[in-house]
């Protein structure tokens, strides 16, 4: 590099050339002064950034003071202007009076070397170097897919209809029907399960494709790592070569601005690129406070798509799907008494079953309908005697002293705040409420705020003795 290095300075300097009236194509004079600038960015910019992003710069034309270089993506021209066009621009009117400015232009296909032949087949090998990298980082980003979330073991009802049809119609479409596919609804009911089924069955289908399946909270966590490396290039990339491009939970990026402007980026990219972007939330796009307006109303382009709570017949369906993959001997009495009796959601319902069954192998016990009620009392109880938020609310307010409108406004002081996470804890533990609807119910606070509210209110009990009777006295009142 050296070499080239020490022959640009005299070139240069001497160089008589009058770049005015140059010709369109660039002189040798005016190549060698661009490979001097070649040289000096990779001195000055380190070799990774100059391998990534300076080295396919390639002279184009030189013509009325301006220097005109090509790189092969927008995308690339658009990074480059931004962080490094100013010093390049330097870096060649140093070289040369006659040059006044430099250009950067898209070209695509543009030649990434300047000696053909022998780097040709180089930057080849480099390029499928990088695609297997770039490859490996996307897996390394996916989570990992549950193998039981297929579209086999999907149980499909009324209440899941819409989104298990357009799920399945993402997977068997040739091109991509709707942009996104936005699958939204409670807790529990199976939004994980169909993305996972759609990234199985993609997989299948098209072993070519790239998914990408992870949760909103992985992505930000990605997004945060990548700014802190100052490599947001490399997760611009990743994200923007996937050909399915799937986000579990989005709302979870509520309030987290830089992420969601970042995500709104990718997913303009993508859309752009036409490629198949599928989003789950636990509520419609129109409802997701936090969220950038632009995003939402995106988020709400394509197919919406809600799951409803699950009515007895799906219930059912889910069960007896369940009982024939446990291959347990459970009778239909038992699992008619589970629909009518779990009807929080379908994770609950998993759940019951998976410890009556529990149970009975190592109880070497029958399943009964009694041995049920015996195994499942404490959750039975809780859906049994159905304590609801307002009771819950109302006696808080009552045990503190507080009107029962502090339990929705916003005031902070703390002779309120606190009383108010005490019944978001209650609220938690007593009913089947998931934290997005504690939250709507406290005046639509966010479920972090809610999960902060528990977490707070655990950690209180356990070095306050007051707030621990405090919860405890509201709690007895409540359970009778
Ligand atoms: P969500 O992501 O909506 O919170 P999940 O997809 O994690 O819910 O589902 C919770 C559990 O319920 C999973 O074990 C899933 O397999 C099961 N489940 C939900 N819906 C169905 C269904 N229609 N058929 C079979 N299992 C279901
Ligand atoms: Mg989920």
């Amino acid at each position: 590099m050296s070499e080239i290095a020490g022959k640009k300075t005299t070139e240069s300097r001497h160089g008589s050339a009058n770049l005015e009236d140059a010709p369109l194509m660039p002189t040798p004079e005016i190549q060698k002064l661009w490979n001097a600038v070649h040289a000096e960015m990779r001195e000055e910019f380190g070799e990774a950034i100059f391998r990534s992003w300076l080295k396919p710069l390639t002279l184009r034309a030189c013509y009325h003071g301006t220097m005109e270089v090509s790189v092969p993506t927008r995308f690339m021209r658009d990074w480059i202007q931004t962080h490094y066009a100013e010093r390049i621009s330097t870096m060649c009117t140093e070289k040369s009076a006659d040059i006044k400015r430099v250009q950067i232009v898209v070209v695509q296909n543009a030649i990434i070397d300047d000696t053909p032949e022998v780097q040709a087949s180089e930057s080849a090998a480099n390029a499928e170097k990088k695609d297997e990298e770039l490859k490996k980082a996307i897996a390394e980003i996916s989570s990992p897919l549950d193998p039981r979330f297929t579209f086999d073991s999907f149980v499909v009802g009324k209440p899941n209809a819409l989104a298990h049809a357009a799920a399945r119609r993402v997977v068997e479409s040739a091109n991509v029907p709707f942009n996104p596919l936005f699958l939204y609804g409670g807790v529990g009911l199976g939004k994980t399960h169909l993305m996972h089924a759609i990234a199985h069955a993609m997989n299948e289908s098209f072993p070519e494709k790239t998914v990408m399946y992870l949760s909103a909270e992985k992505f930000m966590y990605q997004f945060v790592k990548a700014l802190r490396a100052n490599d947001t290039m490399a997760f611009k990339e990743q994200f923007r070569s996937v050909d399915v491009l799937m986000i579990d939970d989005i709302q979870f990026i509520a309030g987290k601005e830089s992420t969601q402007e970042e995500f709104f980026h990718t997913f303009n990219a993508l859309v752009d690129q036409n490629k198949q972007i599928i989003i789950s939330a636990d509520r419609a796009p129109s409802d997701l406070n936090g969220i950038d307006e632009r995003l939402r109303s995106r988020l709400a382009w394509g197919l919406v798509a809600d799951i409803h709570p699950s009515t007895y017949e799906l219930r059912l369906g889910i069960l007896q799907s369940k009982r024939e993959k446990l291959g347990a001997d459970v009778p239909d009495s038992v699992l008619e008494f589970l629909a009518l009796k779990v009807t929080s959601n379908i994770r609950e319902l998993e759940g019951a079953l998976n410890r009556i069954v529990a149970h009975a192998d190592v109880s070497k016990q029958e399943i009964t309908l009694e041995s049920t009620q015996d195994v499942l009392q404490d959750l039975l109880r809780a859906h049994d005697r159905r304590i609801t938020i307002d009771e819950i609310q109302r006696k808080v307010a009552e045990h503190y002293n507080l009107r029962l409108s502090d339990m929705h406004s916003a005031r902070r002081a703390r002779n309120v705040a606190r009383p108010r996470q005490v019944a978001m804890y209650l609220s938690k533990i007593l009913t089947a409420r998931s934290l997005p609807e504690i939250g709507r119910k406290f005046g639509g606070r966010d479920h972090t705020t809610v999960m902060h509210a528990i977490r707070k209110v655990e950690e209180l009990m356990g070095d306050d003795a007051q707030i621990a009777q405090d919860v405890e006295v509201v709690r007895r009142a409540l359970t009778g």
